[in-house]
């Protein structure tokens, strides 16, 4: 991933030609957007990210098609816009990843400062004290790209990424197609188990049994085991780019599809799945979320900055405002895909979406603020915060009342004739009996008494007459602890 001509394309072509070995001559080359290569006997599958299909959807979902990523920065020209959203792509996905410093070969090249800009992103390099491995590349003279591969195979052996091959093939579709001649192809990336020709395979509402299947190169293939992309012609329908794809027996996947079908028809009329302020205050209420995501658009930088550090200073007990992305130009659909996938709120300060942004926001129920005073954006999202509290109340005993006399009333039930030792009594305030010091009941004053008028509240020192609610079985001697919940 990385910013446009940064060098994606040029790595990958540098890979392959060292790495790949090329299909049969005459073979068919078929391109599938993915590939896998060899270094020093292991294999890396690439996907090739840029504007790929499946990525913007598999981030939609949330989903882990891939491991590890490798953010590509040219050295001469530093951080630019778009790697800034692939970072928050790469963390908003929780997957680890290498950066290479391209372009190496540039008089220009200055990778002390890219290394410096990533740290203002978050991203520490490991000779200053981080995580994150940086290797200085030249996608033209290949310099450091044996380098690179080893960080991607080390990162691997520290994550510990690891998958069982003798499971049944769980993967995502990465690509897929109506072929004139073939019918329905799809590009599956399997990730754990191993993919056979045969195999009954489900992804989303389509579903067939597994004719033939090819890798990168066009040949073909009788299995695909963990990380291995292929290409698989069996499918009854196209399935979704992004979509998990699992090998089950044909019966279940009967079953399943006609679920989701159903389900399906039930979700066509509402079918947001973003996320606004009110929303959030929902979920926040049943105790799911804790971080309000925002991503920041602003007219310039100084306002960017201004406003993510403003709002990343809002917080209260238990929920904190996180700025995932912040940016300068107008609000693009690629804001609203991450807003989407990281259940975020976007903030566009004297910006406005683009129309096509705009419509799939709309679609996906995903919220666009649009502001040009930062504290009304501040007092927005304080106010969001805020109302999303769980209310706490905090128990405070107001009064001791004893129990003198019972009146027993068929019509209403006892009275207590009571006196108030200490403190208060209130109408409607809660009320614990307490027999012996041992809690008997635990209600509230219904009403309350003084001689044969109704009260509102009684002082120490005088006698009322009280009736519990729920509860008539009161004795001569117990004691009404009188107490309100406060919220604080
Ligand atoms: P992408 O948009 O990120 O895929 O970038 P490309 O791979 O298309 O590269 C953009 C431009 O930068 C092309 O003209 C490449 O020839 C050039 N380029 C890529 N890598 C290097 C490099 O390591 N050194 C130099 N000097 N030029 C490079």
């Amino acid at each position: 991933m990385g910013h446009v001509d940064h060098g994606k394309t040029s790595l990958l072509d540098a890979i392959r030609k060292t790495n790949v070995t090329l299909g049969e001559a005459g073979g068919i080359t078929q391109h599938i957007g993915a590939y896998s290569v060899d270094v020093n006997g292991r294999k890396i599958t690439f996907i090739d990210t840029p504007g790929h299909e499946a990525f913007t959807s598999m981030r939609a979902r949330g989903a882990k098609v891939t491991d590890m990523a490798i953010l590509v920065v040219a050295a001469d020209d530093g951080l630019m816009p778009q790697t800034i959203e692939a970072i928050s792509h790469i963390k908003a996905a929780g997957i680890p990843m290498v950066v290479a410093i391209n372009k190496m070969d540039r008089p220009e090249a200055n990778p002390e400062r890219v290394k410096q800009q990533l740290t203002e992103h978050d991203v520490l390099p490991e000779e200053w004290g981080g995580s994150t491995i940086c290797v200085p590349i030249s996608a033209k003279t290949g310099l450091g790209i044996d380098r690179l591969l080893e960080m991607v195979l080390l990162v691997a052996d520290m994550e510990e990424l690891t998958a069982d091959p003798t499971q049944p093939a769980a993967g995502y579709v990465i690509e897929s197609k109506i072929d004139k001649g073939r019918g329905v192809m799809a590009t599956v990336l399997v990730r754990n188990g191993t993919l056979h020709v045969g195999d009954y395979i489900l992804s989303g509402i389509s579903s067939g049994r597994i004719r033939a299947m090819m890798d990168y190169n066009g040949k073909s293939i009788k299995e695909a085991g963990p990380s291995t992309p292929a290409s698989v012609l069996g499918f009854s329908d196209v399935p979704v780019a992004g979509d998990k794809a699992y090998v089950v027996e044909e019966k279940l996947a009967k079953d399943i599809i006609y679920e989701r079908k159903t389900k399906l028809q039930e979700e066509k009329s509402n079918a947001n799945n973003g996320i606004t302020l009110e929303d959030f205050l929902k979920k926040s209420a049943d105790h799911e979320m804790k971080v309000l995501n925002i991503i920041v658009k602003a007219d310039v930088n100084g306002s960017s900055e201004a406003l993510k550090q403003t709002l990343e200073k809002i917080k209260n007990d238990e929920v904190e405002v996180k700025v995932i992305h912040a940016a300068v130009g107008g609000i693009t659909e690629g804001d609203v895909t991450l807003a989407q996938a990281s259940d975020a709120v976007i903030i566009g300060f004297n910006v406005r979406p683009e129309a096509k942004a705009k419509t799939l926001a709309e679609h996906n129920g995903v919220e666009i603020k649009n502001y040009s005073v930062i504290y009304d954006a501040v007092d927005d999202v304080t106010a969001a915060i805020n109302g999303m509290l769980t209310p706490k109340f905090e128990e405070e005993i107001i009064g001791h009342v004893e129990i003198r006399h019972l009146f027993k009333i068929s019509s209403v039930g006892t009275i207590a004739g009571s006196y108030v030792q200490d403190g208060r009594v209130e109408r409607g305030a809660k009320a614990r009996v307490l027999r012996d010091n041992i809690v008997v009941a635990d209600t509230e004053i219904e009403t309350l008494q003084s001689g044969k008028d109704q009260a509102k509240e009684i002082k120490a020192g005088f006698e009322c007459g009280i009736k519990l609610r729920g509860f008539n079985d009161i004795k001569v001697d117990d004691i009404i602890e009188v107490y309100v919940m406060n919220r604080i």
